[in-house]
């Protein structure tokens, strides 16, 4: 039987001191901006900037915390925020004298975890395009270093820190969220073993499924993920998403353009082959509204077409099982739910 996956969608928190980069990790993970672009975001004023991304996975908020803000006060409902928050990611510029960031870190991560102690910690140490590979490896251990002893000092043992290195300019952010958002899904062994069978049964070397909107994968087999295959993967949605944009059945015009992806011409229906010249095929299918199956295999192996055809549907039947049941608990506690 197929465990449940969670009840409502994974929620997380982007937060860290302004300028550290989440307004850019924002725009390129959820709305397709291209790194480059990001040069030119205006800073905004306001206290608190949220976007809840409707059309993916997952919940997303973006928080600025700059220097003399304090959201723990009574001007902010921090219960029910870090209440209802499943991870919260802590963005910290490596480019720059990281020490008001650790401060704030510390600060934060504390207070939420008093909160919601279920919360998961995650920090980006971002903008690592501009370090060499060891300034890179010293940074993250001089930074694990001193925010592990800060919260040792604190009797915070418990509270377990993840790090990552991130950049726009790569693929490396979303691997992080990719991270991220896996520890959030308590169904992973479900739906990996299910990838597993899948691939296993019709010659497949490698499979994703992705979150569409985000390109987060939430789940692959059990074989070693390398960063190509994934990357890979990765260009092929943004391939297949331009061609859906303007030739897909309910291509509408009327949403501004990077709604206009996420909320049409993608469907269930969607499927796409791409054949490389080194003999490898890639293969796309839509699972559920907001998830995609990408599949690496040879091109011997794609001359049974039909069985992987087949064997997909087998798949996506038994994720909808898995959907089904999420769903039936959503109702049961619908309240909750309702934003
Ligand atoms: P926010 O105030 O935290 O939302 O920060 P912004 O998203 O406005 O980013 C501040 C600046 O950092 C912008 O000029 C971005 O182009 C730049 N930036 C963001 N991410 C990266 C990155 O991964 N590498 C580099 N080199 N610059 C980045």
């Amino acid at each position: 039987t197929a465990s449940t996956l969670p009840q409502h969608k994974p929620r997380i928190l982007l937060m860290g001191l302004r300028r550290s980069g989440k307004s850019s990790i924002q725009k390129v993970v959820f709305h397709k901006v291209s790194p480059n672009e990001t040069l030119f975001l205006e800073s905004t004023n306001k206290m608190v900037k949220e976007d809840v991304t409707n059309c993916s996975f997952v919940v997303f908020q973006v928080w600025d915390l700059p220097g003399h803000l304090d959201y723990f006060d009574s001007a902010f409902d921090s219960e029910h925020i870090f209440g209802g928050c499943d991870a919260l990611i802590f963005v910290i510029d490596s480019q720059d004298d990281y020490q008001d960031a650790l401060a704030k870190l510390h600060f934060t991560v504390s207070r939420a975890y008093k909160i919601n102690a279920n919360i998961k910690f995650e920090v980006f140490i971002h903008k690592v395009d501009g370090l060499s590979d060891d300034h890179k490896i010293d940074s993250q251990r001089d930074i694990h270093q001193r925010a592990t002893d800060d919260l040792v000092d604190a009797g915070l043992e418990n509270l377990h820190l993840s790090f990552y290195l991130t950049s726009i300019y790569d693929h490396s952010i979303f691997e992080a969220f990719s991270k991220v958002v896996q520890k959030l899904i308590p169904q992973i062994p479900t739906l990996e073993n299910l990838l597993d069978i899948f691939i296993s049964n019709s010659g497949i070397e490698k499979a994703f499924l992705f979150d569409v909107v985000s390109k987060i994968y939430i789940a692959t087999d059990s074989s070693p993920v390398d960063m190509q295959s994934y990357e890979l993967c990765c260009d092929m949605i943004d391939v297949v998403l331009d061609i859906s944009t303007i030739y897909g059945d309910d291509a509408d015009f009327s949403f501004p353009p990077e709604r206009l992806k996420e909320e049409n011409a993608f469907n269930t229906d969607s499927c796409a082959v791409i054949k490389l010249n080194n003999g490898t095929v890639m293969y796309l299918r839509q699972v559920t509204k907001y998830l995609a199956l990408v599949c690496i295999l040879r091109e011997d192996s794609f001359k049974r077409q039909g069985l992987i055809d087949y064997n997909f549907w087998c798949f996506r039947k038994g994720i909808k099982e898995v959907f089904e049941l999420r769903k039936t608990n959503k109702q049961l506690t619908n309240g909750e739910n309702l934003e």
